[in-house]
């Protein structure tokens, strides 16, 4: 870490921190930078850092997931995703594919990509048939397919989303009293799209001091700093310490292309369930691009649908309940080659993240 670095662990050091402070970040980036730079091991023995629902990989519904698969098994069509995607194990039977990576061995036409744009390139390329493009992502990612919406797409590009929103989770863990943390730490790139006026209700509703962080270590050590003083003062405010891109109300022309292009919706988060007001999907003057328009699910009754596979913690690891090392299956029968859960699988899945940082032993002891 360089000097700026130090200088904000010298300032979390010199606290007197007294009591059990337990900080949530809800971003798979800023988890991966947490992890990776070994910030945890520099901050005092009683401060917690816990990774929150913050990967959307891990809560897509297992139930679009295999409406995915089917639909590229049982239609000549050509299905896109992001790569992480492609690994996510669904609750199907043993003889059948359980991956999109399964299905696309079993024959279906099932591709990688990297962008929006790449998805509008294989339909253009490939106009006799339809092109399902399913995309799980947050505000930052349904940002540029709401752009890709108002650009105009090909008629045969359809749309399989599991798009959700990021405050709406945690104003459920605060009003349900499920919140196993004393602070947060807000996702800058969400707040640089939504406006940081969106996690307002955080101190507003719930007297909790709150800090927007960008991705850079020294940015994400000024949050700590911030949300550590403003619970040791009781003078808990939002804290923007993101201000290089962080604006008032956020970006005008991507909300305006959001909302004309999507609702917000009730959705289904994996392993946690529904949560009010969200899930975008697509308005109704874009239904002829919503591929649940064109291709209806068939079975809504599969067993364990919706749920995390037998023995994964997933669920309470999103929720902030449970630390990754402390699943009994981590590292042992699920590892990143041979994922059993969502959160091994996604390159933003803490399990994933907690994996890759060299974390190898069980049960949190930082
Ligand atoms: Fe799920 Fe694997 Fe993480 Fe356990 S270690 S919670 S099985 S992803």
């Amino acid at each position: 870490m360089n000097t700026s670095h130090q200088t904000w662990i010298d300032r979390i050091q010199s606290l007197e921190v007294s009591k059990p402070i337990r900080i949530m970040n809800v971003c798979g980036g800023h988890e991966r930078r947490i992890s990776l730079s070994g910030m945890r091991s520099v901050l005092p023995e009683k401060v917690e850092i816990i990774p929150g629902p913050g990967c959307p990989v891990c809560v897509c519904p297992e139930e679009t997931l295999h409406q995915a698969i089917r639909i590229g098994l049982d239609h000549d069509v050509t299905v896109l995703t992001f790569g992480d995607m492609l690994y996510v194990p669904t609750n199907a039977p043993k003889n059948e594919p359980r991956s999109l990576h399964q299905a696309r061995i079993a024959g279906a036409d099932i591709r990688p990509i990297a962008s929006p744009q790449e998805a509008v390139s294989v339909a253009r390329a490939e106009q006799d048939k339809y092109v399902v493009f399913l995309v799980a992502g947050f505000e930052t990612t349904m940002a540029p397919i709401a752009a890709m919406l108002m650009e105009g797409i090909p008629d045969n590009l359809l749309l399989l989303l599991a798009a959700r929103l990021t405050q709406p989770a945690v104003r459920m863990l605060l009003s349900t009293g499920q919140a196993a943390f004393d602070a947060l730490i807000a996702p800058g790139h969400v707040a640089t799209i939504m406006g940081p006026e969106e996690w307002k209700f955080v101190v507003n509703d719930h007297n909790m001091p709150a800090a927007i962080a960008g991705f850079t270590s020294g940015g994400l050590l000024a949050a700590i700093y911030s949300v550590l003083r403003q619970t040791i003062e009781h003078k808990p405010f939002l804290d923007n310490c993101y201000t290089q891109l962080v604006r008032p109300r956020g970006n005008a022309l991507a909300r305006r292309w959001l909302n004309e292009t999507m609702n917000i919706v009730p959705a289904a988060w994996r392993g946690i369930g529904i949560i009010p007001d969200s899930g975008y999907n697509l308005r109704a003057t874009w239904q002829h691009h919503d591929a649940r328009h064109i291709f209806p699910a068939e079975d809504g009754s599969r067993r364990r649908a919706g749920q995390m596979p037998p023995g994964c913690d997933c669920s309470e690891v999103l929720l902030g309940k449970l630390y990754p090392d402390q699943c009994r299956l981590y590292g042992k029968a699920c590892l990143p080659r041979n994922p059993v859960g969502p959160c091994m699988v996604s390159e933003e899945g803490a399990c994933r993240i907690w994996w890759n940082s060299g974390r190898r032993s069980s049960g949190c002891s930082e």
